[in-house]
């Protein structure tokens, strides 16, 4: 049965109070991005109105207390994934931002034509996308991991891709379209063998698995604020010191300088340098609460919660006749991706959201590892900390609805 936990945590969320098509909203897109609870509501409207200045540059009070926020926002940050200095935290609008940044950055500033990116099957196109973007300003050439059946990424087949041309691996600690957690400890220890950095698409892992980027040793970790309960536009990129150091930026504009002339501009230090422009204050305070928020209840609380409600709702899914799972990792986050063999995708999200739960449907912005499996499109229900047994059973329900709909 579902825990006391759950049932308060749930309390938290407001818009969960919500109906949809008359029905309980049962809200399992949290992949495509999560919900808010009050404290994050609540510390963005306060922003608004008791310190709404711009930042770093004026010295009158509000301008000091939103630097103060903002600077606090990014220490928040820093100890949440555990980097070892806050100017390792740049603040961005998202995943998206965060390896645009160092394609073009990184990317442009060190590596030569014939030089190699290692990314695996499974990406999400914002892990594709920018790389290829960079292949064909600079002749790079990208290099793909193939995955099992399971959507396991192959350790051997990633082994014998590191090479002496091999310049970055960029991959997902966890996949958006199969929930798979990737062995990224293992395969950052493989690439540090050849002194080859690694940049971690943390966008699905953040609100889910624990992230310790020392511990780790991931050169980069990109995530977005809105996938662990904070505001959207906001994000983050974490990058090592040593690293970020010898990079360009990636933007000019205000704020990112420290003196500029018309013969020569001067570039702030880190992590101002990557930060161009007036920030999303609200967005970074909004964070802030989100991760203060996830703190206090636990990781591995969070983690213990979701495993169990997705193990209920796998059984109650895969015994349905005419769904076949797309993504049985022994290792997975909270993400249940089918097809089914009466209905499009497409028609299974229309006929739960009549019954008012919120799947997804479509190719998750991977088509490749749609290709992968032969499929255009698949439903996808992802779990966040609110979701209960109950609401896996209303899925299993939902879905018994839809053959019954197929087969009448
Ligand atoms: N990578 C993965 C694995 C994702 O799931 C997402 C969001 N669906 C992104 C990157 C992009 O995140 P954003 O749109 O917030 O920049």
């Amino acid at each position: 049965r579902d825990t006391q936990d759950v049932v308060r945590w749930r309390t938290d969320f407001p818009i969960l109070e919500s109906h949809v098509h008359e029905r309980p909203l049962v809200y399992l897109d949290n992949a495509a991005t999560t919900q808010k609870p009050y404290d994050v509501i609540e510390a963005e409207a306060r922003y608004y109105r008791h310190d709404n200045a711009n930042v770093h540059r004026g010295v009158h009070t509000l301008s000091q207390r939103a630097t103060e926020d903002y600077e606090a926002a990014r220490g928040k940050v820093q100890r949440f994934i555990n980097a070892a200095s806050p100017s390792e935290i740049i603040f961005l609008r998202g995943t998206t931002e965060a390896i645009n940044l160092v394609a073009q950055s990184y990317g442009r500033s060190r590596l030569r034509e014939g030089d190699e990116i290692v990314i695996s099957a499974m990406e999400h196109h914002s892990n594709i996308v920018p790389w290829q973007m960079l292949c064909q300003q600079t002749g790079v050439r990208l290099k793909v991991i193939p995955i099992n059946d399971a959507g396991e990424i192959q350790l051997d087949a990633y082994q014998r891709l590191l090479g002496p041309r091999t310049r970055l691996v960029a991959v997902s600690h966890v996949s958006n379209a199969l929930g798979t957690v990737n062995p990224v400890q293992t395969m950052i220890e493989l690439a540090h063998e050849i002194d080859v950095p690694v940049l971690l698409d943390g966008a699905q892992a953040i609100a889910h698995v624990p992230v310790d980027v020392q511990a780790l040793d991931c050169d980069f970790y990109a995530f977005s604020g809105h996938k662990i309960y904070g505001p959207m536009g906001i994000g983050v990129l974490y990058g090592k010191t040593e690293l970020l150091n010898t990079m360009p930026p990636y933007q000019g504009g205000g704020d990112m300088i420290r003196s500029v002339t018309f013969e020569h501009t001067e570039y702030n230090v880190l992590p101002f340098k990557f930060e161009a422009g007036t920030p999303n204050v609200a967005g970074a305070v909004g964070l802030g609460a989100a991760l203060d928020y996830v703190g206090n209840i636990g990781m591995e609380t969070i983690m213990a919660h979701e495993q169990n409600v997705l193990e209920h709702a796998t059984s109650l899914v895969s015994s349905i006749p005419g769904i076949r799972l797309i993504g049985t990792a022994r290792e997975k986050t909270g993400i249940l991706s089918f097809v089914m063999h009466e209905a499009h995708a497409h028609d299974v999200g229309t006929i739960l959201d009549r019954q008012g739960i919120a799947i997804r449907s479509g190719h998750h912005c991977a088509m490749p590892i749609m290709d992968r499996y032969g499929v255009p499109a698949t439903a996808r229900a992802s779990f966040a900390l609110y979701n209960t047994r109950f609401e896996a059973e209303l899925l299993a329900a939902g879905l018994e609805k839809v053959i019954e709909l197929f087969n009448g």
